[in-house]
């Protein structure tokens, strides 16, 4: 079976600053990744290469089998399969929550307006924000922003979401309610690659975890042996940072 997302060899620069440096992973279905590493690193880079939003140079990127290649058919075909939330949440701040949610699958999938009002109240209601779909983002808590953007990425019916620093930008007590609703998707078996800085987090929800230094992976495996018993130096430097 193929997997749902692979990197093979992916080199990227911008300039003459070489990023990503032979980035080889894969992302089988149903999986959880936990992507971590040093601030620099390259992890939102990979991200942005994953669903087109960045170029690549070398190597080669597949999703669910079509690779992204840049063109336009690759970017629409990725972008389809690919829902992707943000640090920032990035949503559109003229629009309620329920237009937020209802806009990529009209426009994008080309629903028709009932079906994706339907659908998107029923996301809404599921990130516990079934009272809020008529509230605009700067009505929101940044946890409740979170939350209406990840709604707005399954209201894409993907076959991944990359998530990238999902809580960085939130205060400490709203973290907590964004995890839950990705542990909820993870075990409803979305395939999903997370950028965070939550430790407890992967260790829990994620499958495997990739270590990332300076744009190769120095070291992957079950969350549970890297995050507890790193072997190489320099992930066991940055766990001590971090934890
Ligand atoms: P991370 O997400 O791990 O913090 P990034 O992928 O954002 O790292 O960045 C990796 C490196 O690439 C950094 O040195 C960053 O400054 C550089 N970089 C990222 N995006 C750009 C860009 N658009 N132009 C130039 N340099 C960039
Ligand atoms: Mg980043």
């Amino acid at each position: 079976m193929t997997a749902m997302i692979e990197l093979t060899d992916v080199h990227k620069s911008f300039g003459d600053h070489h990023v990503i440096r032979g980035f080889s992973a894969s992302v089988a279905r149903g999986e959880v990744v936990c992507l971590i590493g040093a601030s620099g690193s390259g992890k939102s880079t990979i991200l942005r290469c994953i669903n087109g939003l960045e170029s690549y140079e070398r190597g080669c990127i597949t999703v669910d089998g079509v690779t992204v290649d840049c063109t336009d058919r690759s970017i629409v075909t990725v972008r389809t399969h690919v829902s992707m939330v943000f640090q920032r949440f990035n949503l559109f701040p003229h629009r309620t929550a329920l237009e937020n949610v209802i806009e990529g699958p009209i426009y994008v999938k080309g629903e028709s307006r009932a079906e994706a009002i339907d659908r998107g109240r029923a996301l809404l209601a599921r990130v516990g924000l079934a009272d809020k779909e008529g509230a605009h983002p700067a009505q929101l808590s940044g946890g409740q922003q979170q939350r209406v953007a990840i709604a707005r990425a399954l209201a894409m019916q993907p076959r991944a979401i990359l998530f990238d620093e999902p809580t960085s930008a939130l205060d400490p007590e709203m973290v907590g309610e964004v995890l839950e609703v990705m542990r909820s998707v993870a075990e409803e078996g979305m395939t999903m690659l997370i950028v965070t800085h939550e430790m407890a987090f992967a260790r829990e929800v994620a499958d495997r975890v990739l270590f990332l230094d300076q744009g190769v992976i120095l070291e992957q495996g079950p969350a549970r042996s890297v995050l507890t018993a790193p072997t190489n130096p320099r992930t066991q430097d940055f766990l001590r940072r971090v934890l």
